[in-house]
């Protein structure tokens, strides 16, 4: 049997290191000049308000528009870029307007003759995966001749590692992102994202590691120079690959084991051949958690509780939160972190996503609708405070924390203030010079 090919390169300078990326991994091997091809890079949040953070959680444009150039020295005039950004507001189109036009997409529009689309712009088409399970995608990719998908290389706090695979989660619509957080074990976060590529057209996929990230997949992890590029025709197999740089035996990742029990592939790369760098010279761990600490006052994440903070129970999300109470977490647990005046709370414990359960004899927030229906009626709790939308509102969060006694600032619940939150992270790279926001930037 032929083993896939994966190229691993060094990114060295613009276009060239994606060109020897592209060729060493034949990438462009089948591809006709006159496929549909779609782009679809990792652009997995955005802010009007505020410059933040993108390094390892953007794809760069650096990366888009070398792959742009190189699909069009192939003969290709057909390329669109695409993404479903998840917003604040469901529904805002100004929001990734304003990324894909700040990302310098509007320059290589004009520049390249290229197209560019939100998919909540566009039409769903609903795919049986297998029996029993469907998702819906957006038209224009599942309909394409060829996808090229430019993640970034990260570590990510509810399937270990996001790439290729994971990548594609932003193509499908919000009701089957919501329900790839499956609460059945069998059938749950990690099948899900397995069988996300199953039923696209051929897709090539370089993961952009020019930055990776720690804890990801937003702003508030760890940002890393790490100047690495893997390509692959084979999705899989990237993935693997980019596990192993990533610290992590793909054998570690959930959904990988799914993929590659479905492919009857090994998971230890014994049926991938690496051209380029030696991996094992590359190997960088990044943390994918972050870590919660226990104890008979509180569970809170580590830096609250350092803090002292007693008579909370904030327990560690699971796979079955989706991204927009995701979005909220950081908030609820600031809102908490600064109303901490240094007397204990009155044993109050906060739930989320969709299977977690109360402890008896606690004041219960449940936190988002999902929450709300398992456990409005469950009698172990002594006092239930619901937050019911989903994805709750933010003031409904904080009458919920008042009604809990927990003082929060309501400043922080204003739209501007969420809007404004993830430019504070800009500080951690302030002086730093290999974190350089023109790898985000196309000139006209
Ligand atoms: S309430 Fe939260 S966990 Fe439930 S479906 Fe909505 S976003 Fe997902």
């Amino acid at each position: 049997m032929s083993k896939s090919l994966v190229a691993v390169v060094r990114y060295e300078s613009p276009l060239e290191s994606v060109r020897k990326a592209v060729e060493l991994s034949d990438g462009f091997g089948n591809l006709s000049s006159n496929a549909r091809v779609f782009i679809k890079p990792n652009i997995v949040f955005w802010t009007k308000a505020a410059q933040f953070p993108k390094w390892g959680v953007i794809t760069t444009s650096r990366v888009v528009e070398d792959m742009v150039v190189l699909l069009k020295e192939h003969g290709i005039n057909d390329i669109t870029i695409c993404e479903g950004m998840v917003t604040m507001i469901p529904g805002d189109k100004d929001t990734p307007a304003h990324a894909f036009k700040s990302l310098g997409y509007e320059n290589l529009k004009n520049r390249y003759g290229i197209k560019y689309i939100n998919i909540f712009e566009r039409p769903f088409e609903k795919v049986e995966i297998e029996e029993g399970l469907t998702l819906n995608y957006n038209k224009d990719i599942l309909h394409s001749d060829f996808i090229v998908d430019l993640p970034v290389m990260k570590a990510h706090n509810q399937t270990i590692v996001s790439l290729g695979i994971k990548n594609l989660k932003g193509i499908i619509d919000i009701s089957s992102r919501k329900k790839c957080h499956n609460p059945d074990p069998d059938k749950d976060l990690h099948y899900h994202v397995s069988r996300l590529s199953d039923k696209l057209p051929p897709i090539f996929t370089l993961i952009d590691g020019i930055y990776s990230l720690e804890r990801g997949p937003g702003f508030d992890g760890k940002m890393k120079r790490s100047n690495i590029l893997v390509a692959s025709s084979d999705i899989l197999s990237a993935d693997m690959v980019g596990t192993r740089l990533l610290g992590y035996e793909p054998s570690d990742i959930p959904y990988l084991v799914h993929a590659a029990k479905k492919r009857n592939r090994p998971t230890d790369l014994s049926d991938i051949e690496i051209k380029g760098e030696e991996i094992d010279n590359l190997v960088s761990y990044h943390e994918y958690d972050f870590k919660y600490e226990e104890n008979e006052n509180c569970t809170l994440p580590v830096p609250l509780a350092k803090q002292g903070i007693a008579g909370i129970f904030y327990r560690k999300y699971d796979s079955t939160m989706c991204t927009y109470c995701s979005a909220i977490n950081g908030l609820v647990l600031s809102a908490i972190r600064f109303a901490w005046k240094g007397t204990p709370w009155d044993d109050v414990e906060i739930l989320t996503g969709k299977i977690m359960k109360p402890v008896k004899g606690k004041k219960t927030i449940l936190l988002g609708k999902c929450m709300c229906k398992a456990n409005r009626n469950n009698p172990d709790i002594n006092e239930v405070i619901e937050v019911k939308g989903c994805p709750p509102k933010p003031k409904d969060i904080l009458n919920a924390l008042h009604k809990a006694g927990i003082d929060a600032d309501p400043n922080l619940f204003k739209k501007e203030t969420i809007e404004q939150l993830p430019g504070f992270f800009m500080a951690r790279y302030k002086g730093r010079p290999e974190f350089d926001e023109s790898f985000f930037q196309i000139s006209e």
